[in-house]
Protein backbone atom coordinates (compact mmCIF):
# COMPACT_ATOMS: atom_id res chain seq x y z
CA UNK A 1 0.00 0.00 0.00
CA UNK A 2 0.90 3.70 -0.71
CA UNK A 3 2.71 5.85 2.24
CA UNK A 4 -0.59 8.05 3.57
CA UNK A 5 0.09 11.64 5.11
CA UNK A 6 -1.56 12.34 8.39
CA UNK A 7 -4.90 13.13 8.75
CA UNK A 8 -4.26 16.58 9.24
CA UNK A 9 -1.38 17.06 6.19
CA UNK A 10 -4.58 15.32 4.24
CA UNK A 11 -7.24 17.95 5.44
CA UNK A 12 -5.02 20.94 5.31
CA UNK A 13 -3.80 19.85 1.19
CA UNK A 14 -7.38 19.33 0.27
CA UNK A 15 -9.20 22.39 -1.42
CA UNK A 16 -13.02 22.12 -0.28
CA UNK A 17 -15.76 23.06 -2.08
CA UNK A 18 -18.10 26.66 -0.59
CA UNK A 19 -20.68 24.70 1.91
CA UNK A 20 -23.29 26.84 -0.33
CA UNK A 21 -22.61 24.63 -3.32
CA UNK A 22 -22.31 21.93 -0.78
CA UNK A 23 -25.69 22.73 0.19
CA UNK A 24 -26.75 23.33 -3.21
CA UNK A 25 -26.10 19.61 -4.55
CA UNK A 26 -28.76 18.53 -1.44
CA UNK A 27 -31.34 21.02 -2.79
CA UNK A 28 -30.33 23.81 0.15
CA UNK A 29 -31.05 27.10 -0.83
CA UNK A 30 -29.37 30.19 0.21
CA UNK A 31 -32.22 30.58 2.88
CA UNK A 32 -32.14 27.31 4.53
CA UNK A 33 -28.79 27.54 6.19
CA UNK A 34 -27.09 29.97 8.12
CA UNK A 35 -23.47 30.22 7.04
CA UNK A 36 -20.69 29.70 9.73
CA UNK A 37 -17.65 31.00 7.30
CA UNK A 38 -17.01 29.56 3.86
CA UNK A 39 -17.21 26.19 5.04
CA UNK A 40 -19.20 25.13 7.95
CA UNK A 41 -23.41 26.34 8.31
CA UNK A 42 -26.17 25.80 9.87
CA UNK A 43 -29.60 23.92 8.30
CA UNK A 44 -32.42 25.68 9.76
CA UNK A 45 -35.46 23.26 11.23
CA UNK A 46 -37.78 25.10 8.28
CA UNK A 47 -36.60 22.66 5.89
CA UNK A 48 -38.47 19.28 7.53
CA UNK A 49 -41.25 20.86 6.54
CA UNK A 50 -40.52 22.10 3.22
CA UNK A 51 -39.67 18.64 2.30
CA UNK A 52 -42.00 16.84 4.24
CA UNK A 53 -43.57 15.28 1.23
CA UNK A 54 -40.42 13.71 -0.47
CA UNK A 55 -40.02 9.98 0.12
CA UNK A 56 -37.46 9.16 3.03
CA UNK A 57 -33.99 7.63 1.39
CA UNK A 58 -32.61 4.28 3.35
CA UNK A 59 -31.02 4.69 6.48
CA UNK A 60 -27.85 2.24 6.54
CA UNK A 61 -26.17 2.34 10.39
CA UNK A 62 -22.45 1.39 10.69
CA UNK A 63 -21.41 -0.58 13.67
CA UNK A 64 -17.84 -2.72 14.73
CA UNK A 65 -17.15 -5.66 16.74
CA UNK A 66 -16.17 -5.51 20.30
CA UNK A 67 -13.39 -2.92 19.55
CA UNK A 68 -9.51 -2.51 20.81
CA UNK A 69 -8.98 0.53 22.78
CA UNK A 70 -7.56 2.43 19.51
CA UNK A 71 -10.80 1.70 17.87
CA UNK A 72 -11.28 0.15 14.39
CA UNK A 73 -12.31 2.31 12.21
CA UNK A 74 -16.11 2.77 12.10
CA UNK A 75 -15.97 6.88 11.59
CA UNK A 76 -13.45 6.12 8.74
CA UNK A 77 -15.52 3.47 7.14
CA UNK A 78 -18.57 5.72 7.65
CA UNK A 79 -16.90 8.33 5.47
CA UNK A 80 -15.27 6.15 3.32
CA UNK A 81 -18.65 4.07 2.49
CA UNK A 82 -20.42 7.60 1.80
CA UNK A 83 -17.94 8.69 -0.72
CA UNK A 84 -17.78 4.87 -2.19
CA UNK A 85 -21.91 5.62 -2.57
CA UNK A 86 -20.79 9.05 -4.02
CA UNK A 87 -18.72 7.33 -6.56
CA UNK A 88 -21.20 4.51 -8.02
CA UNK A 89 -23.56 7.74 -7.95
CA UNK A 90 -25.52 7.45 -5.79
CA UNK A 91 -27.33 10.34 -3.95
CA UNK A 92 -25.60 10.09 -0.34
CA UNK A 93 -25.43 11.68 3.42
CA UNK A 94 -23.72 11.00 5.85
CA UNK A 95 -24.81 12.04 9.57
CA UNK A 96 -22.23 11.66 12.46
CA UNK A 97 -21.43 12.92 16.12
CA UNK A 98 -19.32 15.74 16.68
CA UNK A 99 -15.99 14.70 18.12
CA UNK A 100 -15.82 15.99 21.61
CA UNK A 101 -12.26 18.35 22.71
CA UNK A 102 -11.37 16.19 25.61
CA UNK A 103 -10.66 13.37 23.53
CA UNK A 104 -8.94 15.33 20.82
CA UNK A 105 -6.28 16.81 23.43
CA UNK A 106 -6.00 13.24 25.35
CA UNK A 107 -5.60 9.82 23.65
CA UNK A 108 -7.76 9.58 20.70
CA UNK A 109 -6.97 12.77 18.32
CA UNK A 110 -9.46 13.44 16.20
CA UNK A 111 -12.45 11.88 15.16
CA UNK A 112 -13.44 13.12 11.48
CA UNK A 113 -12.32 10.18 10.11
CA UNK A 114 -8.85 9.33 8.91
CA UNK A 115 -6.71 8.97 5.86
CA UNK A 116 -8.76 9.49 2.56
CA UNK A 117 -11.56 9.03 4.21
CA UNK A 118 -12.65 12.74 6.14
CA UNK A 119 -14.57 15.01 6.83
CA UNK A 120 -13.36 18.91 6.63
CA UNK A 121 -12.68 21.39 7.74
CA UNK A 122 -11.18 18.77 9.92
CA UNK A 123 -9.32 21.65 12.94
CA UNK A 124 -13.01 23.30 12.59
CA UNK A 125 -14.73 20.15 14.03
CA UNK A 126 -12.18 18.90 16.38
CA UNK A 127 -12.27 22.23 17.99
CA UNK A 128 -14.90 24.37 18.77
CA UNK A 129 -16.84 23.27 15.38
CA UNK A 130 -19.99 25.77 15.94
CA UNK A 131 -20.09 25.78 19.48
CA UNK A 132 -22.91 23.08 20.08
CA UNK A 133 -20.91 21.50 22.74
CA UNK A 134 -20.45 25.02 25.07
CA UNK A 135 -24.08 25.37 24.38
CA UNK A 136 -24.70 22.17 26.30
CA UNK A 137 -22.09 23.29 28.40
CA UNK A 138 -23.84 26.58 29.01
CA UNK A 139 -27.55 25.73 29.57
CA UNK A 140 -26.21 21.93 31.59
CA UNK A 141 -24.07 24.89 34.44
CA UNK A 142 -27.32 27.30 34.17
CA UNK A 143 -29.81 24.14 35.70
CA UNK A 144 -26.38 23.42 38.26
CA UNK A 145 -26.57 27.24 39.60
CA UNK A 146 -30.40 27.73 40.06
CA UNK A 147 -30.47 24.47 41.74
CA UNK A 148 -27.63 25.59 44.30
CA UNK A 149 -29.63 28.90 44.27
CA UNK A 150 -32.77 27.76 45.54
CA UNK A 151 -31.43 25.65 47.87
CA UNK A 152 -29.62 28.79 49.58
CA UNK A 153 -32.57 31.09 48.86
CA UNK A 154 -35.10 30.06 50.98
CA UNK A 155 -35.32 26.20 49.38
CA UNK A 156 -39.02 27.01 48.16
CA UNK A 157 -38.87 23.39 46.80
CA UNK A 158 -37.88 21.44 49.55
CA UNK A 159 -35.02 19.95 48.22
CA UNK A 160 -32.83 17.37 49.93
CA UNK A 161 -29.43 18.71 49.30
CA UNK A 162 -27.76 15.51 50.17
CA UNK A 163 -29.73 14.29 46.89
CA UNK A 164 -28.27 16.51 44.44
CA UNK A 165 -27.06 14.79 41.73
CA UNK A 166 -27.04 16.79 38.65
CA UNK A 167 -23.27 17.59 37.88
CA UNK A 168 -21.27 20.58 36.31
CA UNK A 169 -19.86 19.86 33.19
CA UNK A 170 -16.98 20.86 30.91
CA UNK A 171 -15.44 19.80 27.80
CA UNK A 172 -11.31 19.29 28.85
CA UNK A 173 -10.07 16.29 30.53
CA UNK A 174 -9.79 17.21 33.83
CA UNK A 175 -9.86 14.21 36.75
CA UNK A 176 -8.99 16.88 39.31
CA UNK A 177 -12.20 17.90 39.15
CA UNK A 178 -14.18 14.74 39.03
CA UNK A 179 -14.84 15.22 43.04
CA UNK A 180 -15.24 18.69 44.66
CA UNK A 181 -16.50 20.64 47.50
CA UNK A 182 -18.63 23.45 46.65
CA UNK A 183 -20.07 26.66 48.37
CA UNK A 184 -16.96 27.07 50.66
CA UNK A 185 -16.18 30.48 51.83
CA UNK A 186 -18.86 31.28 54.00
CA UNK A 187 -22.80 32.12 53.91
CA UNK A 188 -22.85 34.19 50.90
CA UNK A 189 -21.65 31.76 48.22
CA UNK A 190 -23.97 28.73 49.17
CA UNK A 191 -24.00 25.37 51.53
CA UNK A 192 -20.67 23.52 51.18
CA UNK A 193 -21.52 20.37 49.41
CA UNK A 194 -20.11 17.76 47.72
CA UNK A 195 -20.13 17.29 44.26
CA UNK A 196 -18.39 17.28 40.51
CA UNK A 197 -17.87 17.25 36.87
CA UNK A 198 -18.63 15.54 34.02
CA UNK A 199 -17.34 15.84 30.15
CA UNK A 200 -19.82 17.85 28.25
CA UNK A 201 -20.59 14.69 26.40
CA UNK A 202 -21.72 12.55 28.80
CA UNK A 203 -24.35 15.14 30.19
CA UNK A 204 -27.97 14.72 30.01
CA UNK A 205 -28.73 17.47 27.88
CA UNK A 206 -26.41 16.13 25.67
CA UNK A 207 -28.61 12.85 24.98
CA UNK A 208 -31.75 15.79 25.33
CA UNK A 209 -30.31 17.53 21.92
CA UNK A 210 -29.50 14.37 19.90
CA UNK A 211 -32.94 12.92 20.47
CA UNK A 212 -35.27 15.98 20.59
CA UNK A 213 -37.74 16.27 17.51
CA UNK A 214 -37.99 20.01 17.27
CA UNK A 215 -37.48 23.29 19.77
CA UNK A 216 -40.43 22.57 21.67
CA UNK A 217 -39.83 18.94 22.59
CA UNK A 218 -36.19 20.41 23.40
CA UNK A 219 -37.96 22.67 26.00
CA UNK A 220 -40.20 19.31 27.31
CA UNK A 221 -37.23 17.63 28.01
CA UNK A 222 -35.02 19.70 29.44
CA UNK A 223 -37.97 20.40 31.95
CA UNK A 224 -38.23 16.85 32.62
CA UNK A 225 -34.69 16.51 33.70
CA UNK A 226 -34.92 15.21 37.34
CA UNK A 227 -32.02 17.07 39.71
CA UNK A 228 -33.14 16.26 43.17
CA UNK A 229 -35.41 14.62 45.28
CA UNK A 230 -37.19 16.38 48.34
CA UNK A 231 -37.16 15.80 51.26
CA UNK A 232 -39.85 13.34 51.26
CA UNK A 233 -38.60 11.67 48.07
CA UNK A 234 -40.49 13.67 44.94
CA UNK A 235 -38.47 14.27 42.00
CA UNK A 236 -37.72 18.10 41.51
CA UNK A 237 -36.97 18.52 37.86
CA UNK A 238 -35.58 21.51 35.84
CA UNK A 239 -39.43 22.48 35.43
CA UNK A 240 -39.88 22.81 39.27
CA UNK A 241 -36.85 24.97 38.93
CA UNK A 242 -38.20 27.37 36.11
CA UNK A 243 -34.34 26.79 34.25
CA UNK A 244 -36.14 25.06 31.24
CA UNK A 245 -37.12 27.90 29.17
CA UNK A 246 -33.72 30.03 29.81
CA UNK A 247 -32.06 26.62 29.23
CA UNK A 248 -34.24 26.31 25.76
CA UNK A 249 -32.69 29.77 24.65
CA UNK A 250 -29.60 28.77 25.38
CA UNK A 251 -29.69 26.20 23.32
CA UNK A 252 -31.93 27.02 20.42
CA UNK A 253 -29.06 27.43 17.93
CA UNK A 254 -26.99 24.39 19.24
CA UNK A 255 -30.45 22.67 17.88
CA UNK A 256 -29.84 23.15 13.96
CA UNK A 257 -28.07 20.10 12.70
CA UNK A 258 -24.31 21.31 11.31
CA UNK A 259 -23.55 20.86 7.13
CA UNK A 260 -19.97 20.30 6.51
CA UNK A 261 -18.52 18.04 3.54
CA UNK A 262 -16.77 14.20 2.79
CA UNK A 263 -12.97 14.61 1.10
CA UNK A 264 -14.87 13.84 -1.69
CA UNK A 265 -17.78 16.12 -2.04
CA UNK A 266 -21.00 14.27 0.04
CA UNK A 267 -22.80 16.35 2.20
CA UNK A 268 -22.07 15.50 6.01
CA UNK A 269 -24.73 16.53 8.42
CA UNK A 270 -22.73 16.31 12.05
CA UNK A 271 -24.74 17.10 15.03
CA UNK A 272 -24.90 15.98 18.86
CA UNK A 273 -22.26 13.40 20.26
CA UNK A 274 -23.70 12.15 23.67
CA UNK A 275 -21.11 9.38 25.04
CA UNK A 276 -22.16 6.02 24.00
CA UNK A 277 -22.15 4.51 27.24
CA UNK A 278 -23.94 5.83 29.76
CA UNK A 279 -25.98 7.91 27.06
CA UNK A 280 -26.67 6.48 23.96
CA UNK A 281 -24.04 7.36 21.36
CA UNK A 282 -25.65 8.39 18.26
CA UNK A 283 -25.68 11.60 16.32
CA UNK A 284 -28.94 13.69 16.56
CA UNK A 285 -32.20 12.50 15.17
CA UNK A 286 -33.13 15.99 13.39
CA UNK A 287 -29.64 15.18 11.37
CA UNK A 288 -31.03 11.78 10.27
CA UNK A 289 -34.17 12.77 9.85
CA UNK A 290 -33.57 15.74 7.62
CA UNK A 291 -30.44 14.03 5.65
CA UNK A 292 -33.26 11.45 4.70
CA UNK A 293 -35.40 14.17 2.89
CA UNK A 294 -32.34 15.16 0.89
CA UNK A 295 -30.65 11.79 -0.18
CA UNK A 296 -31.70 8.57 -1.24
CA UNK A 297 -28.72 7.18 1.56
CA UNK A 298 -28.12 7.85 4.83
CA UNK A 299 -25.17 6.31 6.15
CA UNK A 300 -24.80 7.11 10.35
CA UNK A 301 -22.39 5.59 12.73
CA UNK A 302 -23.46 4.35 15.97
CA UNK A 303 -20.66 4.09 18.71
CA UNK A 304 -18.51 1.64 19.99
CA UNK A 305 -19.71 -2.18 18.51
CA UNK A 306 -23.04 -3.76 18.09
CA UNK A 307 -23.70 -4.22 21.96
CA UNK A 308 -23.45 -0.90 22.63
CA UNK A 309 -24.39 2.31 19.87
CA UNK A 310 -25.79 0.19 17.50
CA UNK A 311 -28.26 -1.86 20.30
CA UNK A 312 -29.47 2.11 21.32
CA UNK A 313 -29.67 3.05 17.90
CA UNK A 314 -32.46 0.60 17.68
CA UNK A 315 -33.73 0.17 20.80
CA UNK A 316 -33.82 3.89 22.11
CA UNK A 317 -33.12 6.31 18.86
CA UNK A 318 -34.90 4.15 16.40
CA UNK A 319 -38.04 3.69 19.09
CA UNK A 320 -38.53 7.10 19.88
CA UNK A 321 -38.11 8.90 16.56
CA UNK A 322 -39.75 6.60 14.28
CA UNK A 323 -36.71 5.98 12.07
CA UNK A 324 -35.99 2.66 10.52
CA UNK A 325 -32.53 1.89 9.37
CA UNK A 326 -32.40 -0.30 6.04
CA UNK A 327 -28.62 -1.82 6.77
CA UNK A 328 -26.40 -2.66 9.09
CA UNK A 329 -22.70 -1.94 8.36
CA UNK A 330 -20.36 -4.44 10.84
CA UNK A 331 -16.85 -2.74 10.41
CA UNK A 332 -13.83 -5.43 11.87
CA UNK A 333 -10.40 -5.15 11.43
CA UNK A 334 -7.61 -8.15 11.42
CA UNK A 335 -5.97 -6.93 14.27
CA UNK A 336 -8.74 -6.86 16.54
CA UNK A 337 -10.18 -10.46 15.54
CA UNK A 338 -6.92 -11.68 16.17
CA UNK A 339 -6.48 -9.89 19.72
CA UNK A 340 -10.11 -11.53 20.27
CA UNK A 341 -8.16 -14.83 19.47
CA UNK A 342 -5.74 -14.94 22.75
CA UNK A 343 -3.07 -12.36 20.78
CA UNK A 344 -1.41 -8.98 22.17
CA UNK A 345 -2.73 -6.49 24.77
CA UNK A 346 -3.52 -3.38 22.63
CA UNK A 347 -2.63 -0.26 25.02
CA UNK A 348 -3.61 3.14 23.72
CA UNK A 349 -0.66 5.24 22.97
CA UNK A 350 1.67 2.57 23.13
CA UNK A 351 2.74 1.00 19.36
CA UNK A 352 0.24 -2.59 18.45
CA UNK A 353 1.80 -5.32 19.79
CA UNK A 354 4.10 -7.26 16.96
CA UNK A 355 2.23 -10.41 17.34
CA UNK A 356 -0.79 -8.94 16.22
CA UNK A 357 1.01 -7.68 12.74
CA UNK A 358 1.86 -11.36 11.43
CA UNK A 359 -0.77 -13.53 9.76
CA UNK A 360 -2.19 -16.34 12.26
CA UNK A 361 -4.87 -18.00 10.85
CA UNK A 362 -5.95 -20.07 14.06
CA UNK A 363 -6.07 -16.85 16.33
CA UNK A 364 -7.42 -15.33 13.89
CA UNK A 365 -10.71 -17.98 13.88
CA UNK A 366 -10.59 -18.07 17.09
CA UNK A 367 -11.23 -14.40 17.40
CA UNK A 368 -14.23 -14.53 14.43
CA UNK A 369 -16.53 -15.68 17.45
CA UNK A 370 -16.52 -11.79 18.54
CA UNK A 371 -17.68 -11.15 14.67
CA UNK A 372 -20.21 -13.67 14.87
CA UNK A 373 -21.77 -12.84 18.03
CA UNK A 374 -22.20 -8.69 16.73
CA UNK A 375 -23.94 -10.07 13.31
CA UNK A 376 -26.47 -11.90 15.70
CA UNK A 377 -26.74 -8.97 17.23
CA UNK A 378 -27.36 -6.77 14.55
CA UNK A 379 -30.17 -9.89 13.32
CA UNK A 380 -32.21 -9.27 16.24
CA UNK A 381 -33.41 -6.46 14.77
CA UNK A 382 -34.67 -7.81 11.39
CA UNK A 383 -32.70 -5.78 9.00
CA UNK A 384 -29.94 -7.02 6.41
CA UNK A 385 -26.21 -7.38 7.85
CA UNK A 386 -23.05 -6.62 6.01
CA UNK A 387 -19.63 -6.95 6.67
CA UNK A 388 -17.00 -4.26 5.89
CA UNK A 389 -13.16 -5.31 7.12
CA UNK A 390 -11.01 -2.61 7.52
CA UNK A 391 -7.80 -3.81 5.98
CA UNK A 392 -4.69 -2.39 7.75
CA UNK A 393 -1.47 -2.46 5.95
CA UNK A 394 0.11 -5.97 7.51
CA UNK A 395 -3.46 -7.38 6.71
CA UNK A 396 -2.61 -10.85 4.08
CA UNK A 397 -5.66 -12.02 2.18
CA UNK A 398 -5.94 -15.53 3.41
CA UNK A 399 -6.73 -13.68 6.57
CA UNK A 400 -9.18 -11.69 4.42
CA UNK A 401 -10.36 -14.15 2.99
CA UNK A 402 -10.81 -16.34 6.12
CA UNK A 403 -13.38 -13.34 8.23
CA UNK A 404 -15.15 -13.34 4.54
CA UNK A 405 -15.90 -17.01 5.00
CA UNK A 406 -16.61 -16.89 9.08
CA UNK A 407 -18.79 -13.59 8.40
CA UNK A 408 -21.25 -15.59 6.04
CA UNK A 409 -21.06 -18.66 8.10
CA UNK A 410 -22.63 -16.28 10.74
CA UNK A 411 -25.40 -15.23 8.68
CA UNK A 412 -24.06 -11.53 6.77
CA UNK A 413 -25.33 -10.86 3.59
CA UNK A 414 -21.63 -10.84 2.67
CA UNK A 415 -18.35 -9.31 3.82
CA UNK A 416 -15.83 -7.05 1.74
CA UNK A 417 -12.18 -5.39 3.05
CA UNK A 418 -12.22 -1.64 2.36
CA UNK A 419 -9.18 0.31 1.52
CA UNK A 420 -10.61 3.83 2.13
CA UNK A 421 -7.74 5.25 4.90
CA UNK A 422 -5.91 4.65 1.79
CA UNK A 423 -7.62 4.98 -1.18
CA UNK A 424 -10.92 7.13 -0.16
CA UNK A 425 -14.36 6.32 -1.39
CA UNK A 426 -12.57 4.42 -4.88
CA UNK A 427 -11.45 1.58 -1.28
CA UNK A 428 -15.25 0.83 -0.85
CA UNK A 429 -16.68 0.37 -4.35
CA UNK A 430 -17.63 -3.60 -3.80
CA UNK A 431 -19.04 -2.51 -0.15
CA UNK A 432 -21.28 0.28 -1.62
CA UNK A 433 -22.21 -1.90 -4.18
CA UNK A 434 -23.11 -5.01 -1.26
CA UNK A 435 -25.24 -2.22 0.75
CA UNK A 436 -27.02 -0.77 -2.29
CA UNK A 437 -28.15 -4.42 -2.52
CA UNK A 438 -29.09 -5.37 0.71
CA UNK A 439 -31.12 -2.07 1.08
CA UNK A 440 -33.26 -3.41 -1.62
CA UNK A 441 -33.89 -6.54 0.72
CA UNK A 442 -36.82 -6.88 2.40
CA UNK A 443 -36.26 -6.13 6.14
CA UNK A 444 -38.51 -6.52 8.97
CA UNK A 445 -37.66 -4.00 11.19
CA UNK A 446 -38.35 -4.86 15.08
CA UNK A 447 -37.02 -3.69 18.78
CA UNK A 448 -35.50 -6.09 20.98
CA UNK A 449 -38.75 -5.13 23.75
CA UNK A 450 -41.36 -3.68 24.04
CA UNK A 451 -41.85 -0.45 26.38
CA UNK A 452 -44.18 -2.76 28.96
CA UNK A 453 -42.09 -4.80 30.13
CA UNK A 454 -40.87 -4.23 33.45
CA UNK A 455 -37.10 -2.93 34.15
CA UNK A 456 -35.88 -5.78 35.38
CA UNK A 457 -37.10 -8.04 32.27
CA UNK A 458 -35.69 -5.14 30.03
CA UNK A 459 -32.19 -6.00 31.27
CA UNK A 460 -32.58 -9.50 31.31
CA UNK A 461 -32.94 -9.41 27.58
CA UNK A 462 -29.98 -7.44 27.00
CA UNK A 463 -27.91 -9.48 29.13
CA UNK A 464 -28.68 -12.82 27.92
CA UNK A 465 -29.17 -11.65 24.02
CA UNK A 466 -26.58 -9.25 23.63
CA UNK A 467 -23.59 -9.46 26.37
CA UNK A 468 -24.18 -13.30 25.93
CA UNK A 469 -24.54 -13.69 29.79
CA UNK A 470 -26.45 -16.55 31.83
CA UNK A 471 -28.29 -14.10 33.36
CA UNK A 472 -28.24 -10.97 35.60
CA UNK A 473 -27.00 -10.16 39.83
CA UNK A 474 -28.29 -6.73 41.25
CA UNK A 475 -26.40 -4.72 43.92
CA UNK A 476 -28.80 -3.53 47.24
CA UNK A 477 -28.31 -0.17 45.68
CA UNK A 478 -29.66 -0.90 42.08
CA UNK A 479 -32.59 -3.26 43.81
CA UNK A 480 -33.84 -0.57 45.37
CA UNK A 481 -33.47 1.96 42.72
CA UNK A 482 -35.74 -0.09 40.37
CA UNK A 483 -38.03 -0.51 42.83
CA UNK A 484 -38.10 3.38 43.14
CA UNK A 485 -38.28 4.04 39.48
CA UNK A 486 -40.86 1.12 38.82
CA UNK A 487 -42.93 3.44 41.75
CA UNK A 488 -42.51 6.69 40.38
CA UNK A 489 -44.01 5.36 37.04
CA UNK A 490 -40.67 5.32 34.95
CA UNK A 491 -40.66 1.71 34.56
CA UNK A 492 -41.10 2.07 31.07
CA UNK A 493 -38.43 3.91 29.48
CA UNK A 494 -36.15 2.22 27.65
CA UNK A 495 -32.85 0.81 29.10
CA UNK A 496 -29.64 2.67 28.12
CA UNK A 497 -26.78 0.29 29.47
CA UNK A 498 -23.89 1.82 31.01
CA UNK A 499 -20.78 -0.52 30.57
CA UNK A 500 -17.14 -1.15 29.23
CA UNK A 501 -16.80 -1.03 24.87
CA UNK A 502 -13.90 -3.41 25.27
CA UNK A 503 -15.77 -6.59 25.76
CA UNK A 504 -19.42 -7.94 25.27
CA UNK A 505 -19.46 -8.36 28.63
CA UNK A 506 -19.06 -5.94 31.70
CA UNK A 507 -15.50 -7.05 32.18
CA UNK A 508 -12.98 -5.39 29.75
CA UNK A 509 -10.41 -8.37 30.18
CA UNK A 510 -13.43 -10.75 28.87
CA UNK A 511 -12.22 -11.07 25.18
CA UNK A 512 -14.01 -12.95 21.96
CA UNK A 513 -17.32 -13.88 23.02
CA UNK A 514 -17.49 -13.96 26.74
CA UNK A 515 -19.96 -16.82 28.43
CA UNK A 516 -21.08 -18.80 31.34
CA UNK A 517 -21.13 -15.58 33.62
CA UNK A 518 -23.60 -13.32 35.37
CA UNK A 519 -24.22 -9.54 34.28
CA UNK A 520 -23.95 -7.80 37.55
CA UNK A 521 -26.31 -4.27 37.22
CA UNK A 522 -24.18 -2.20 40.75
CA UNK A 523 -26.47 0.69 40.28
CA UNK A 524 -29.59 2.53 37.78
CA UNK A 525 -29.87 5.95 36.90
CA UNK A 526 -32.90 7.97 35.06
CA UNK A 527 -32.63 10.49 32.73
CA UNK A 528 -36.18 11.30 31.98
CA UNK A 529 -35.61 14.44 29.64
CA UNK A 530 -33.42 12.40 27.59
CA UNK A 531 -36.58 9.19 28.23
CA UNK A 532 -33.77 6.40 29.07
CA UNK A 533 -33.22 4.34 32.23
CA UNK A 534 -29.06 3.83 32.57
CA UNK A 535 -27.86 0.85 34.55
CA UNK A 536 -24.41 0.94 35.82
CA UNK A 537 -22.43 -2.38 34.93
CA UNK A 538 -19.29 -1.71 36.54
CA UNK A 539 -17.81 1.95 36.84
CA UNK A 540 -18.17 4.25 34.55
CA UNK A 541 -15.65 7.12 33.56
CA UNK A 542 -17.87 10.41 33.01
CA UNK A 543 -14.62 12.58 33.24
CA UNK A 544 -11.74 10.93 31.94
CA UNK A 545 -8.33 12.36 32.77
CA UNK A 546 -4.90 13.56 30.90
CA UNK A 547 -2.24 10.95 30.39
CA UNK A 548 1.53 11.96 30.96
CA UNK A 549 1.85 12.36 27.04
CA UNK A 550 -1.44 13.87 26.02
CA UNK A 551 -2.32 14.24 22.15
CA UNK A 552 -2.33 18.52 23.86
CA UNK A 553 1.67 18.20 23.91
CA UNK A 554 2.13 17.62 19.90
CA UNK A 555 -1.03 20.25 18.63
CA UNK A 556 0.50 23.61 18.10
CA UNK A 557 1.00 26.44 15.36
CA UNK A 558 3.79 26.43 12.54
CA UNK A 559 5.46 29.96 11.07
CA UNK A 560 2.47 30.51 8.87
CA UNK A 561 0.17 30.58 12.06
CA UNK A 562 -1.27 26.65 10.50
CA UNK A 563 -2.27 24.15 13.35
CA UNK A 564 -0.31 20.96 13.52
CA UNK A 565 0.20 17.78 14.95
CA UNK A 566 -3.55 17.38 15.45
CA UNK A 567 -3.94 13.76 14.02
P1 LIG B 1 -13.83 4.48 15.44
O1 LIG B 1 -14.80 5.41 14.81
O2 LIG B 1 -14.25 3.04 15.29
O3 LIG B 1 -13.48 4.80 16.85
P2 LIG B 1 -11.94 5.72 13.64
O4 LIG B 1 -12.59 5.59 12.33
O5 LIG B 1 -12.00 7.05 14.31
O6 LIG B 1 -12.46 4.58 14.64
O7 LIG B 1 -10.43 5.22 13.48
C1 LIG B 1 -9.54 5.18 14.57
C2 LIG B 1 -8.15 5.57 14.11
O8 LIG B 1 -7.61 4.56 13.26
C3 LIG B 1 -8.13 6.86 13.32
O9 LIG B 1 -7.01 7.62 13.70
C4 LIG B 1 -8.00 6.39 11.87
O10 LIG B 1 -7.35 7.35 11.07
C5 LIG B 1 -7.19 5.11 12.01
N1 LIG B 1 -7.50 4.14 10.97
C6 LIG B 1 -8.72 3.67 10.66
N2 LIG B 1 -8.67 2.79 9.65
C7 LIG B 1 -7.35 2.68 9.30
C8 LIG B 1 -6.63 1.89 8.33
N3 LIG B 1 -7.27 1.04 7.53
N4 LIG B 1 -5.29 2.03 8.27
C9 LIG B 1 -4.66 2.87 9.12
N5 LIG B 1 -5.27 3.63 10.06
C10 LIG B 1 -6.61 3.55 10.15
MG1 LIG C 1 -15.95 6.94 15.54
Amino acid sequence: MKVVPSDLEIAQAHKMIPITEIAARIGLGEDDIDLYGKYKAKINLDVLRKFNDRPLGKLIDVTAITPTPLGEGKTVTTIGLTQGLGKIGKKVITTLRQPSMGPVFGIKGGAAGGGYAQVVPMEDINIHFTGDIHAVEAANNLLAAMIDTSILLGNPLNIDPMTVMWNRVLDTNDRALRDIVIGLGGKENGYPRQTGFDMAVASEVMAILALAENLHDLRRRLGRIIVAYTYDGKPVTAEDLKAAGAMTVIMKEALKPNLVQTLEGQACIMHAGPFANIAHGNNSVLADKIALRLADYVVTESGFGSDLGMEKFMNIKCRQSGLRPSCVVITCTIRALKMHGGLGNVVAGKPLPEELTRENLPALEKGCANLAHHIKVASYFGVPVVVSINRFTPDTDAEVALVRQKALEAGALGAYPITVWADGGAGAVELAEAVVAACEKPSDFRLLYPDNLNIKEKIEILATKVYNADGVVYEPLAERKIKQFEELGLGHLPICMAKTHLSISHDPAMKGLPKNYLFPIRDIRASVGAGFLYPLAGAMRTMPGLGSKPAAHQVDIDEYGRTIGLF
